[in-house]
């Protein structure tokens, strides 16, 4: 997901701002100060209002991290890194980095999040219940709180995947069946189904009760479900496309090898206009020190093509992860996607053999989806 603010790192895990975040923060807190506080609280200040739909929505906003942070840390206790967690118009978004191995696992990490919410929403109601007949603006915030916490709760728990009850449907589907393959498949139609519903849903609302706005909105997640479980399904294809293969089957063995003191330059002019070669590896006296792509070199202005070598600008071997002939295509993608690398020197008893990218991989699941299989 692009246009994100990073918003800095909890727990080694990253925390971005989407910029349609600000859309929905500004609708909460409008329509908590207009509509919601001076309506059950009248008679108070105008600035109040604002405060608290101010830090209402903010708070909101820490209970959806705390929901996405249930689910991160749960899965990270079972061996499932996330990288970062996002927020968006529609709530919050954990980047894994790999799917679960276990239905068990994958079990524990999609009830985390509705359960922290559902605690979360006992809180507020607890807060509500001590301040209700003493302190009215707190007791109106948290009332809100509780009740949305809940309901994020529950709209979590809804059996479509990619929703968190989707997951929690398909790691009990996994665990009957034995088989990921088949499970995720029902799984995530009937999250395209769960969509389609609020699509339908949202229709019904504008036609019959002429509430556009509720009808869109309804519309408009109905739509982001069914993408998202599309989207999820194609993924489960990939992966299984991809189990098939090695590296060796996927890798590009005839990689030009270039000197690191040859200049860009000499580089530019003697492969990369001539041929459709993407990456070099970079060695001196058969040692790798590194490799070098056109992602490297456009980090260089063609002025300054002369007179910059190859290893001040190349990605040196102590930051590249290697890949071995024998291991899972799958497994390459994975750590490709845990380290945001695009390739990988593929060595065999301690000499680089080729190059394995993330192209390669994406052509292999073109070519196998093209034949069928
Ligand atoms: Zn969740």
């Amino acid at each position: 997901m692009g246009n994100a603010f990073n918003l800095g790192r909890v727990f080694g895990i990253q925390f971005r701002l989407h910029y349609t975040w600000f859309i929905i923060f500004i609708l909460i807190t409008t329509s908590l100060s207009w509509q919601l506080f001076p309506g059950s609280y009248p008679g108070r200040p105008l600035l109040l209002y604002w405060g608290i739909g101010i830090v209402t929505s903010l708070l909101f906003f820490v209970s959806v991290l705390a929901h996405e942070l249930a689910h991160s840390l749960v899965g990270r206790a079972h061996g499932i890194p996330i990288r970062s967690i996002t927020l968006f118009i529609f709530g919050g978004i954990a980047e894994m980095t790999k799917e679960a191995t276990r239905p068990g696992a994958e079990f524990k990490m999609a009830v985390a999040g509705p359960a922290c919410s559902l605690v979360i929403g006992g809180l507020f109601a607890l807060l509500y219940w001590f301040t209700r007949s003493t302190i009215e603006p707190i007791a109106a915030m948290a009332y809100w709180l509780a009740y949305i916490n809940v309901a994020l709760a529950v709209f979590n728990l809804i059996p479509g995947f990619p929703l968190d009850g989707g997951r929690v449907f398909r790691s009990i589907l996994w665990r009957v069946s034995d088989n990921y393959r088949r499970s995720s498949r029902i799984a995530t139609r009937v999250g395209q189904g769960v969509g389609y519903l609020f699509i339908l849903g949202g229709i019904v609302i504008i036609f019959v009760l002429h509430d556009w706005f509720s009808g869109l909105w309804l519309v408009f997640i109905g739509w982001f479900l069914e993408n998202a479980a599309s989207v999820s399904y194609r993924q489960v294809q990939w992966r299984e496309t991809l189990h098939g293969f090695t590296v060796s089957q996927a890798m590009t063995s005839d990689c030009p090898v270039i000197s690191p003191s040859a200049t860009v330059n000499q580089v530019v002019q003697e492969y990369a206009f001539a041929t459709e070669h993407r990456c070099f590896l970079v060695a001196e006296e058969g040692r790798l020190m590194g490799i070098l792509t056109l992602h490297n070199i456009k980090t260089v202005s063609q002025p300054d093509w002369g007179v910059t070598q190859v290893k001040e600008i190349m990605t040196p071997v102590d930051k590249l992860k290697v890949a071995y002939p024998d291991q899972d295509a799958l497994s390459i993608l994975e750590q490709m996607n845990e380290s945001n690398v695009n390739q990988m020197p593929v060595v065999s008893e301690g000499r680089v053999i080729g190059l394995i990218a993330r192209d390669n991989l994406i052509r292999l699941l073109r070519i196998r989806s093209r034949s069928g299989v």
